[in-house]
């Protein structure tokens, strides 16, 4: 007999993304551009030298310490792992789980919930307004009454591409109490961070990713900035050796060519403008994004069919139409100026 999973795993088939084969795609909010040929020929040289007969260093020291260098903090302020989810799971199965509550405000990245109950933690959602954004006015009190162990905060957000005031996280932050999660994953592409807020509010962690504009999704690399006290508690709930050295050491170099990368950011937030305008010249209701990402409702039109067209027209976007609160909304991925010509060629086709 094949024995029962865990209850309260429930029956959710999780997050997933389509992963159709098309010619553009669209979907997922990768980097449009493969890590630079120079690094990748270094990587490869270098990947061979290693000693691949011995345990990776348990705590990824060098890589930590780059990491620590390029966001001007201390290296024991750093927790790498594999993808910024592989963070997100870390961090409640230290502080989540049976009797603690996490709550975030939707809509939002998906995956906060499905942590959350992978790791039987309660999950509690606040409603963000009409336009998406949460509301000063009552928050405190709205956080007050679940009193969470731990609060998630996707900035900018997603799916929604928009960037929170600074006043939401004074208040979150002021609150002193929980343990309140920043997920920087677009973080590059709105030009702020919370990490300078690290060192004086002692409960603030900020998570990125190397799978944006780092453009290594494939190699699932992710960290986090902390106090210590809870990077310390991190390292004694991952498993032991979890971050090859191969991974590692392409993170590592990768630092050597932010010049590249920055090149690539405002070229992105360039083309995300621009398809942004076209939009809303079709007449759709498009929210501003400081993400890599556009969200988009095509009033008039039924989102979903929109969706199928664009798969037959061999272009792949992200169908968030059935989701609560995100009713007929589309999400694109902002790609290359051709890929992004080829997405707006094929929507004024279909409309
Ligand atoms: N946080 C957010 C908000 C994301 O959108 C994503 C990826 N879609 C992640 C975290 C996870 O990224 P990764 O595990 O690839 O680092």
């Amino acid at each position: 007999m094949i024995p029962t999973p865990r209850s309260d795993l429930g029956v959710s088939k999780g997050y997933h993304s389509s992963q159709i084969d098309v010619r553009i795609r669209l979907n997922t909010n990768e980097s449009p551009f493969p890590p630079p040929a120079e690094l990748l020929e270094r990587w490869s040289e270098l990947v061979t030298k290693l000693p691949l007969n011995r345990y990776p260093d348990r705590h990824a020291i060098e890589l930590c310490k780059d990491i620590a260098r390029f966001h001007n903090v201390s290296s024991d302020m750093v927790f790498v792992a594999n993808g910024s989810n592989e963070v997100l799971l870390n961090l409640l199965l230290s502080y989540g789980g049976k009797g603690a509550k996490a709550l975030s405000f939707e809509p939002t990245y998906a995956m906060y919930e499905t942590i959350s109950r992978m790791t039987s933690t309660s999950y509690v959602a606040l409603e963000r307004d009409a336009d998406f954004l949460i509301e000063a006015r009552d928050l405190l009190q709205r956080v007050d009454e679940v009193d969470p162990e731990v609060i998630f905060l996707c900035q900018p957000n997603n799916p929604t591409g928009i960037i929170e005031s600074d006043e939401i996280l004074d208040i979150l932050t002021d609150r002193g109490k929980s343990l309140i999660v920043v997920d920087e994953a677009y973080g590059q592409f709105c030009q702020e961070s919370s990490i300078g807020r690290v060192n004086e509010n002692e409960n603030l962690v900020v998570v990125r990713t190397f799978s944006k504009i780092w453009a290594l999704a494939g190699m699932r690399i992710g960290y986090c900035i902390a106090n210590k006290e809870i990077i310390d508690v991190l390292w004694n709930v991952t498993l032991p050796y979890h971050l090859d050295m191969s991974k590692a050491l392409l993170a590592s170099l990768s630092f050597d060519y932010v010049p590249e990368m920055e090149t690539r950011v405002s070229m992105l937030i360039h083309e995300r403008e621009r398809v942004s305008k076209e939009l809303a010249v079709l007449g759709f209701t498009v929210w501003p994004s400081g993400t890599n990402f556009v969200l988009f409702r095509p009033n008039g039109v039924d989102g979903s069919k929109l969706w199928h067209r664009l798969v037959q027209e061999g272009i792949l976007i992200r169908d968030w139409t059935s989701w609560p609160r995100l009713d007929n909304c589309l999400r694109v991925t902002i790609g290359t100026e051709y890929e992004n010509d080829q997405f707006l060629a094929a929507l004024s086709n279909v409309f």
